[in-house]
């Protein structure tokens, strides 16, 4: 006989931690399944850091939901007691006419977003690490910075834990049956019916969710650790986030907080992946060789040689933007999928609002941008 819960968490990384921890919150009966451990380092939730940013060149409507993520992360650090968020500040260069710059000045004028641009001979002086390409603009958004993301992961379990929510760890769910009337729930061992579930399920979104047939896709992402030459990159010395679209892809990292070492990735690019429980985690030689041509050719103070790297997925949906939405045979079964390597930043609003959809059927946040029904093509 099937168990009886009122809510169930599928997936506990990023999005899963912070929507058990908004249920458990608002005092609901909770359980959370997730495969591996808390703050593991097998899906898309590790490896440090991850930038967070208000003046999002991606869609300015994600603006209104970064307002409402920044507050809950300062909630968060106040009630887990502990330090997430570094607002060290983020260099975005790129051509003028490119995306990306252009994406940051509309972010700008649309919503207000505090967006400093700095003159070349400016952007020298405050940048000395870096040599970017003629005829770049530069511009530094100061409410920018970073998140800790393994504290995030563990700083929304522990609250939700201390808020009554129950978890199964190193349990992966097998079976996710939806009928009108109920959500059926399987592992190997257990076997819940749920009155609500909420599948965070990252890299194995699709498979979880293969009836609805998302337009999703899985890449292979490698972060490194460049060992650095020169102390300009460290954020005790006004080290920042930097973000730069170069003509042979879009790279990011962070200040070095070691002292030792920068992180820093490419955006772009990424080999596609069919079995996320077996991704390749070891380093090819192509690897890293557009991150040490970045680092050849624009940071001065670092070794283009990584000393360490860490592998990592992207859930990329068809246009890039996130996938939330309710199921079409049972609007109980909500799902957050698709995060498109952008998403951690706003794990903490993700989890209020898959809470708010998997509760009232409905969220006060602006989210149809982000609903499935984008894909679905017009009639002729
Ligand atoms: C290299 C890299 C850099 C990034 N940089 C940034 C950045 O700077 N800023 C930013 O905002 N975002 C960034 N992102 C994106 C962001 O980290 C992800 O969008 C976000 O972490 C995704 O969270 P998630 O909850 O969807 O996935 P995950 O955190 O992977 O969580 C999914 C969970 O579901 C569990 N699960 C799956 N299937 C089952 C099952 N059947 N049974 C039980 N459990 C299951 C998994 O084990 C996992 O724990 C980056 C991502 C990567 C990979």
């Amino acid at each position: 006989m099937p168990v009886h819960v009122d809510y169930l968490v599928l997936g506990l990384g990023g999005m899963g931690s912070s929507a058990l921890y908004h249920l458990a919150r608002r005092g609901l009966k909770v359980l959370g399944v997730e495969q591996f451990g808390i703050a593991h380092d097998r899906g898309s939730s590790h490896g440090e850091t991850r930038i967070i940013r208000k003046a999002y060149f991606e869609h300015p409507d994600y603006i209104p939901l970064l307002q409402r993520a920044y507050t809950l992360w300062e909630d968060l650090e106040q009630e887990s007691g502990k330090s997430l968020l570094n607002l060290c500040g983020l260099m975005v260069a790129g051509p003028p006419e490119g995306d990306v710059i252009k994406g940051v000045h509309l972010a700008e004028e649309r919503h207000g977003v505090q967006v400093e641009t700095l003159e070349t001979v400016e952007a020298r002086r405050r940048f000395p690490g870096f040599q970017l390409p003629e005829g770049f603009e530069v511009t530094f958004e100061p409410e920018a910075g970073f998140l800790h993301v393994e504290d995030c992961v563990q700083a929304h379990m522990d609250c939700a834990l201390s808020h009554g929510a129950q978890i199964v760890l190193h349990e992966p769910i097998e079976s996710l049956l939806v009928t009108e009337t109920e959500i059926e729930i399987q592992t190997a061992n257990q076997h819940w019916v749920a009155e609500g579930v909420i599948v965070t399920a990252g890299a194995w979104a699709g498979e979880c969710l293969k009836d609805l047939q998302l337009p999703l896709e899985v890449a292979r992402k490698v972060l490194f650790w460049n060992p650095v030459q020169s102390p300009v990159y460290n954020l005790d010395q006004g080290g920042c986030g930097f973000l730069c679209q170069m003509p042979f892809g879009e790279f990011y990292g962070f200040p070095s907080l070691d002292g030792k070492t920068v992180k820093l990735a490419e955006h772009t690019g990424g080999d596609m992946v069919t079995d996320p429980t077996n991704v390749n985690r070891e380093l090819k030689e192509a690897d890293s060789t557009s991150v040490s041509r970045f680092v050849g050719e624009v940071m001065s103070g670092l070794s283009p040689e990584p000393e360490r790297h860490a592998v990592c997925m992207y859930t990329r949906s068809a246009d890039r933007h996130f996938i939330i939405d309710q199921h079409p045979r049972n609007q109980r079964l909500v799902y957050g999928a698709g995060f498109s390597g952008h998403g951690f930043k706003f794990a903490s609003v993700m989890g209020e609002i898959l809470a708010d959809l998997v509760t009232e059927g409905k969220t006060s946040h602006p989210i149809d941008f982000l609903r499935a029904g984008r894909f679905q093509k017009e009639d002729t």
